[in-house]
């Protein structure tokens, strides 16, 4: 399954205001979750203290929810995970998994029109598709998670075999594959990861 015209499918999700809503949302509802929760440490209450972000080539999400304890004498973070951010990058989660997907199997001058229609360097977009094929590849999250799927997902063909493997509709598939890399994103799992 291919998709007959990538560019458009891509920018449709990229411009989706729709997506970009339900997405927050799923975001707010995991950090009232976690912010009820308390503490991790103490059990104290947890005060809002959002990382201020500017992410490129997409929704222009200007805040990541994080917390702060309350207590004095800890005030350790609590960073919930997220379907909007993908650890610490300058992208959205989503701008990453799509154009990774999309261009998978592309001929080279067809990526070069993509990725500069989205201004994403040649570089970035070869560190992002290393990063699944290497970090992604060799993190615990992933050898406990690949287990869930049958047939198993080929992970040279990453992460194109992961996107095929959700089999939804479009839309409900980039959530789903969202989702299901959310356990990665919060800064103390996204340590591992990062590249
Ligand atoms: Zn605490």
């Amino acid at each position: 399954m291919k998709h007959k015209n990538e560019e458009t499918w891509c920018q449709s999700h990229l411009a989706d205001q729709q997506l970009h809503q339900l997405l927050e949302k799923v975001d707010a509802d995991l950090a009232e979750e976690a912010c009820q929760q308390g503490c991790l440490y103490c059990e104290g209450k947890l005060h809002r203290a959002d990382y201020d972000r500017k992410p490129r080539g997409g929704p222009q999400w200007e805040r990541r929810y994080s917390f702060c304890c309350a207590q004095e004498d800890c005030r350790r973070r609590r960073t919930p995970e997220s379907v909007r951010f993908l650890g610490r990058r300058v992208y959205a989660g989503l701008v990453v998994v799509l154009i990774t997907v999309m261009v998978h199997g592309l001929k080279p001058s067809r990526v070069r029109r993509i990725r500069e229609a989205l201004q994403i360097d040649s570089r970035t977009l070869k560190r992002w598709r290393q990063w699944w094929l290497d970090n992604f590849v060799r993190s615990s999250f992933w050898k406990a998670a690949r287990a869930r799927f049958m047939p198993l997902v080929c992970e040279q063909r990453l992460p194109l075999s992961l996107w095929l493997s959700f089999e939804l509709e479009e839309r409900d598939r980039l959530l789903a594959v969202l989702g299901f890399l959310k356990p990665i994103t919060t800064p103390a799992a996204w340590k591992e990861l990062a590249m």
